[in-house]
């Protein structure tokens, strides 16, 4: 499959119906998550890899992982009413491909998460809340995928650069990649007033010393 392939296939998802404010609910942008899912597996991070997607929504980045070969994908969410629609997303991506991955929907909230009682992958990729609704929430994600996998894949806002470098190398993980996006915010949310806004996100692949 190629890049673009990969792009027009995922753009064919469902999205959220009825995104919620409070948990800031945004689709990640197909192209975005082409390339950057694209980027990964170029890396070895995908293809035969457990990766838990955390945060998951309809579920674009765990499924773009599912197309690239992944062997595991875990996707964690608070919402039901998400996982119903990735629901129908992934009935649709295995009766178009031939997909014999392990697949998990964990329905909870990533503050449950602890040590012990989750089971680690090798890779997390996550477009958490950017912590605009309720403070914290994008280092609280961070925190937790770093505590799942060595490997993380991650956006937050441009903005938060220095914060997101230094909580990385705090908790001893390397700046692998660094790209950044105009990344399109569809009026899914009431507060927005244009049909479309551009907002600066970036995306870090991360990795343990
Ligand atoms: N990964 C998807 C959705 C990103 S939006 C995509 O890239 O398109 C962020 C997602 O995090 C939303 O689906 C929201 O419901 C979920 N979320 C917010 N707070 C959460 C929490 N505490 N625990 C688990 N999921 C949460």
């Amino acid at each position: 499959m190629s890049k673009q392939t990969l792009a027009f296939e995922l753009s064919k998802f469902k999205v959220f119906d009825d995104a919620k404010q409070n948990l800031e609910q945004y689709s990640t942008d197909s192209e975005i998550a082409a390339s950057i899912l694209w980027d990964a597996q170029m890396q070895g991070w995908i293809k035969d890899k457990s990766v838990i997607d955390l945060g998951a929504g309809t579920g674009i980045l765990g499924i773009g992982c599912l197309l690239l070969g992944a062997k595991k994908v875990t996707f964690v969410e608070i919402d039901s009413d998400s996982i119903n629609i990735l629901k129908e997303n992934l009935e649709e991506l295995k009766e178009k491909f031939d997909i014999t991955a392990e697949i998990v929907i964990e329905n909870t909230d990533i503050k449950n998460i602890e040590d012990k009682t989750f089971e680690k992958a090798d890779v997390v990729i996550q477009n958490p809340p950017f912590g605009t609704q309720e403070k914290n929430m994008d280092s609280l994600f961070l925190e937790k995928a770093m505590i799942l996998a060595d490997k993380v894949i991650t956006m937050h806002k441009t903005v938060t650069k220095e914060f997101i470098d230094n909580f990385s190398a705090k908790h001893n993980f390397q700046v692998f990649r660094y790209y950044h996006y105009n990344y399109p915010l569809k009026m899914s949310l009431p507060q927005h007033k244009k049909t479309i806004e551009y907002i600066k996100v970036s995306c870090w692949l991360l990795v343990k010393d």
